[in-house]
């Protein structure tokens, strides 16, 4: 390897960023709510990194864990062999799940943890001799990473359109996103759960004895925070039962007190076969993901007949020791400081703080649930340029991280956040707003 002190070569073979290259932004530090940029100024944290530092940054906890780990037991194999932080993680994560949902498979990220699930969903119908319920139902502008089968069943065309077929026997049914009855609706939106209705037409476009699962994140994050209608998680939950198809929820934004409690199931009160996490289960520290299942599902996949036969699934990495200590440590410090619930005790407060900035130059609608929210803009006629990734640049540098996409602010702030740093948040955001051309 040649070390060069080249930033180019350095940049041109990391980062994943179209626009990093020609406005470089390096963080080099964080602590608590704030990261700490190259050139020494603090940034607000209004994204909890990506969606997933949810006890925030730098916590003692969690760095104490994966220290006192990895110089313990650096690793041990995924397969054959276990370790004690596995099981352990894996106990108490069942213990915070919906009640059913009581097994847990280890991935990698999100995108894993997708592509896992999907496979769970499969076996499990062909290990009851359902082997021809191949089908797998996404939704439109749902986001399940970026692994074949996540931008399979992912909603986002640009995403999967320049890689041909993907996976067969996918359909998609259309989103709730109503702006025209909804906007600036104050949590669910009171219109729009007749949308689970279009399970039904998809449905019916096949054979419903062909179909395994559908997969939708409760919340749509990545796509702009878009928010499921009263009454429609409840009519998909539903209709999957009628015609025996599983149900995935990709909890990967939404699990671990984004919305005031241990997961959105637990929220809107309905509970799907599977879950699919990520992000909060290590705070963001380490890279993990996983597959909730329930018993007889996890058993199809693992350790049914087929598997011993012919099945292999996992992961170099599944339950990596010091993964597992980062995830009990970040479990700990939600536990301690109450973090799963915190949500609940400050979403009036972060709904009131979101929805002042309505009436603001070109806010079209504003979103919030829990401690998250979005701010969706007003295009620019004819252009591509985005007003919001500008309110990105602009936020950036009055010492505010938010993350954009398309003409959408969206907002998930790590749950340690004060009153005070929600005020300061959107007092930052707005003076950004009124700057917007
Ligand atoms: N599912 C959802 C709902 C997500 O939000 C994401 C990431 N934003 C993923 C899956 C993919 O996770 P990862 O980037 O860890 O692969």
């Amino acid at each position: 390897i040649r070390v060069t002190n080249n930033l180019e070569a350095f940049w041109m073979p990391f980062t994943a960023n179209r626009q990093f290259k020609s406005n470089p932004r390096m963080f080099v530090a964080a602590k608590d709510m704030h990261y700490t940029t190259a050139d020494g100024r603090q940034v607000l944290d209004g994204t909890a990194g990506l969606w997933c530092c949810n006890a925030g940054h730098g916590r003692p906890k969690i760095t104490e864990a994966v220290q006192k780990q990895v110089a313990e037991l650096d690793y041990a194999p995924a397969f054959q062999m276990g370790h004690p932080a596995a099981f352990e993680l894996a106990s108490r994560l069942v213990q915070l799940t919906p009640q059913g949902i009581d097994h847990v498979f280890f991935a990698n990220s999100g995108s894993e943890a997708v592509d896992s699930a999907l496979k769970i969903a499969l076996a499990y119908h062909r290990a009851r001799g359902e082997g021809q319920r191949f089908r797998l139902i996404g939704r439109e502008r749902g986001y399940h990473g970026v692994g074949f089968g996540g931008i399979s069943v992912g909603g986002i065309v640009s995403n999967r359109k320049m890689f041909g077929t993907l996976l067969t026997g996918v359909d998609h049914i259309r989103h709730t996103h109503d702006l025209t009855r909804n906007a600036f609706s104050r949590g669910l939106p009171e219109h729009g759960a007749e949308y689970a209705e279009d399970l039904e037409r998809v449905i019916a476009l096949h054979d419903p004895s062909t179909i395994a699962a559908v997969i939708i994140e409760p919340i749509a994050g990545s796509t702009g925070v878009l928010l499921p209608p009263k009454g429609y998680l409840e009519r998909i939950r539903a209709i999957c039962d009628k015609h025996g198809i599983l149900l995935i929820f990709d909890e990967v934004i939404t699990g671990f007190g984004r919305l005031g409690a241990p997961f959105a199931a637990d929220y809107f009160g309905v509970t799907p076969d599977m879950m699919t996490v990520a992000k909060g289960i290590t705070s963001g520290v380490i890279p993990m993901g996983a597959v909730f299942a329930k018993k007889e599902i996890y058993d199809a996949f693992m350790t049914g007949p087929e598997h011993l036969i012919e099945l292999f699934h996992g992961y170099t990495y599944s339950a990596n020791p010091v993964a597992c200590a980062a995830a009990l440590g970040t479990l700990d410090t939600y536990a301690e400081e109450g973090l799963l619930t915190r949500a609940a005790d400050l979403a009036s407060y972060w709904e009131d703080a979101v929805h002042s900035l309505k009436g603001l130059p070109h806010v079209i609608d504003i979103r919030n649930l829990g401690l998250i929210g979005a701010i969706e803009l007003e295009p620019i006629a004819g252009q591509p340029t985005k007003r919001a990734f500008s309110a990105f640049l602009k936020a950036y540098e009055k010492g505010l991280l938010i993350r954009t996409t398309g003409d959408i602010i969206a907002l998930s702030p790590p749950l340690i956040i004060s009153k005070a740093q929600i005020d300061e948040l959107i007092t930052t955001l707005g003076d950004v707003l009124k700057a917007l051309d």
